[in-house]
């Protein structure tokens, strides 16, 4: 007994990353059972003990009431706002409908904002709370691997509009990322392999040996083993922290936080081409996105093809789709191109790319010729 209780006390002791910015500085807290344990997270954290949570119905249903209860505890008041789930709250009318309610009934400016949920409720509450009383304080509790991974770091926040997806945003940093790994244990397993495809993405661009530790590990994270789960959230933040510290806005054209675009380039083309409606996830998009851009990286002579059989052979290991043909869709090469020169990162219509020299060296390019991009494209199925 005395082993199990050493063992969970390990596994109740969260990690702690510290984000590190010009602007401010944060912590990444990643473990087990923390939404249950969020009022002691929280209350040194928030600047009064007042938050307004934002939720979807889905997450609502089922950690809503344990996250209330626990920021009670520490007597940090709360109300609740709940929008639908999926991609289509992320809009203009939900958006306005959140900031209403927070001013009808009256809203202190240093009460706290309260993400939890996915990249959609992290995108959308962080908007809110960036533009309402010009910035509320926020707080990111993700609860899909994506978000843990990927969007909760970072600080872009925003919503999509009937012109694209993401064009109205801003800038706002979290006081706080609560990552609990517990929450997990819900997600459907194919939005756990859609988060999993942007940590594979995160040592492809940079990290050899988050890539390496991706091929011995990835089966037991799919497999939901917490520990497993806590370590690729931690290396795949760290990774993401490090590139965002570098490039905090985006300024940088060429390396910085374009990089994390890795593979999102063909990605976007196939989600676009379905509608964005849901048949096709985002991170599964990526998944196949990746092999594309080193399958491109390969033809143009600046990757070995033995790094892009290592791509290939772990997402195909685990069941990821890894090619255009995996999908259950057809594409046509003259849509996917129009798509990529349509993509708001195209400049002066050129194709412009992340590419990368192997695993871990990823690098942007303007001078990508469309026809090794078709010829790419038709030998992955389209
Ligand atoms: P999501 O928020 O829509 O969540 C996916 C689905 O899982 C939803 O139906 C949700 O209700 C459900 N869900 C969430 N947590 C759950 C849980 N623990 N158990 C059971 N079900 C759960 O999607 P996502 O993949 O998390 O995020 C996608 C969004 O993130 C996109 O809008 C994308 O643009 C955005 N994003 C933003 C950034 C950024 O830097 N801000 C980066 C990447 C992606
Ligand atoms: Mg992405």
């Amino acid at each position: 007994t005395t082993r199990v209780m050493e063992a969970l006390a390990l596994s109740n002791r969260p990690l702690r990353l510290p984000v590190s910015l010009a602007s401010t500085r944060y912590d990444v807290v990643i473990g087990s059972d923390l939404i249950s344990r969020a009022g002691a997270l929280l209350a040194p954290v928030l600047p009064r003990k007042a938050a307004i949570i934002i939720t979807d119905e889905t997450v609502g249903a089922l950690y809503l009431n344990r996250l209330e209860e626990a920021l009670a505890q520490t007597g940090i008041a709360t109300r609740s706002l709940i929008v639908p789930p999926g991609e289509r709250s992320k809009n203009i009318d939900t958006y306005a409908g959140l900031v209403d309610s927070i001013l009808k009934e009256g809203v202190e400016r240093r009460t706290s904002i309260i993400a939890l949920g996915g990249g959609v409720v992290g995108d959308l509450a962080g908007f809110v709370a960036s533009t309402t009383l010009r910035g509320l304080p926020f707080v990111q509790i993700p609860t899909t691997l994506l978000s843990q991974v990927d969007s909760s770091v970072g600080g872009k926040t925003g919503i999509n509009s009937r012109w694209g997806k993401n064009l109205i945003g801003a800038f706002h940093q979290p006081l706080c990322v609560l990552a609990d790994v517990s929450a997990l244990a819900t997600l459907p397993r194919r939005e756990l392999m859609a988060g999993y495809a942007e940590i594979v993405k995160a040592g492809l661009i940079g990290d050899p040996e988050l890539f390496a530790w991706c091929e011995k590990n990835g089966a037991a994270l799919l497999d939901q083993d917490p520990e497993t789960l806590a370590e690729a959230v931690r290396q795949a933040c760290a990774f993401k922290a490090r590139v965002v510290a570098a490039d905090e806005r985006e300024e940088q054209k060429t390396d910085g936080r374009a990089l994390l675009n890795l593979g999102h380039t063909f990605g976007h083309a196939l989600e676009a081409e379905l509608g964005y409606d849901g048949r096709l996830l985002h991170g599964e998009a990526v998944s196949i996105g990746l092999t594309l851009a080193f399958a491109v990286s390969v033809r143009l002579g600046a990757c070995p093809q033995a790094d892009l059989e290592r791509v290939t052979r772990h997402l195909e290991g685990l069941n990821m789709p890894a090619h255009i043909r995996d999908l259950p869709y057809s594409f046509k090469v003259d849509d996917l191109m129009s798509h990529m020169l349509k993509d708001k990162k195209m400049q002066d219509g050129k194709l412009s790319f992340v590419l990368a020299h192997g695993i871990g060296q990823a690098f942007t390019t303007r001078d990508v010729p469309a026809q090794t991009v078709r010829d790419a494209l038709v030998a992955d199925g389209a």
